[in-house]
């Protein structure tokens, strides 16, 4: 079979998914995926495992990471790519951003035992291990200890948005977010827009200078694709997609599931040469 397609959004077990490295490569290759991007919440060395793991194969293996910035009252997400990622300025700043999610980890038990929910951050370190700890992580921890039946009941009763144990991370502004990418060369790209649901934030982000839009995502529709592919064009963007893949958290991997071509690549690659 000819391979066509890549994947630009995926995350492994050194943030919030559940396939190692290694296994992020298997999976990309049993997917026949061009070239996939890595693109951990505030962490490269999912990264740099699966590029060391795809060496001597076909698949491209690019860097890339997930930034959870605030705008507006909103957990607007910046992907960036291509970065330079051993900058030890952004070295340092992303593992600030790790100590805090572990920290807001234990602030997010606390509210949990407050609410008569008896876990223990021990119970969520040993699923996280020395991942950058996110919600997933006590979402998995409360059903291992049955508090919940299902991975989706944790978010709808505890850690969803407006739920009793959420806690916002320490707020990033947009224009942070992207500077911080673009201070590692990289192109920034605002992730999944159909689930912030806020189009209208979009020419303030092109104004920080926001690089691209992801119009393809496993929670966008053929539509909500087509619209954020004219969007970009609209604003002089590039567009890029993949599927946000988490690992098998709910059954099938998704990893290849978005038709995203590989001129995607090419265009991220272009605008990264033309700053
Ligand atoms: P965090 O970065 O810790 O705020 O966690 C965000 C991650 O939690 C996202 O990448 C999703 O994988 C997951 N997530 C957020 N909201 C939900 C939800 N309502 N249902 C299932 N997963 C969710
Ligand atoms: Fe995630
Ligand atoms: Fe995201
Ligand atoms: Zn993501």
């Amino acid at each position: 079979m000819k391979k066509e397609y890549i994947d630009l959004h995926l995350h492994t077990n050194a943030s919030d998914g559940l396939f190692t490295p290694e296994e992020t490569v298997k999976y990309a290759l049993k997917m026949n995926l061009l070239a996939i991007a890595v693109t951990d919440h505030d962490t490269v060395d999912g990264f740099v495992a699966a590029r060391m793991y795809a060496e001597g194969s076909d698949l491209e293996v690019y860097p890339g990471v997930e930034l959870s910035c605030m705008y507006r009252g909103y957990d607007v997400h910046v992907l960036g790519y291509l970065i330079d990622y051993t900058n030890p300025e952004f070295v340092k700043k992303i593992e600030i951003f790790r100590k805090e999610r572990y920290k807001r980890g234990e602030a997010m038990v606390g509210k949990l035992n407050d609410l008569g929910i008896n876990l223990s951050m021990e119970t969520v370190k040993s699923i996280a291990g020395n991942s950058a700890v996110g919600r997933p992580h006590l979402a998995d921890a409360l059903l291992r200890e049955e508090f919940v039946q299902t991975y989706d009941e944790a978010f709808a009763r505890y850690l969803g948005y407006h739920a009793p144990a959420y806690v916002p991370k320490p707020v990033l502004t947009p224009e942070h977010g992207i500077d911080l990418i673009h201070l590692v060369r990289g192109v920034a790209v605002l992730a999944h827009p159909g689930t912030l649901n806020h189009d209208e934030f979009v020419p303030d982000l092109v104004g920080m200078g926001l690089d691209g839009i992801e119009a393809y995502h496993s929670l966008h529709d053929r539509s909500t694709v087509q619209k954020y592919k004219n969007m970009a064009k609209k604003y002089g963007l590039v567009y890029t997609g993949g599927s946000d893949c988490h690992g098998p958290r709910k059954g099938k991997a998704l990893m290849g599931s978005q038709k995203v071509p590989y001129s995607c690549l090419i265009d991220l690659k272009r605008v990264k040469e033309q700053r």
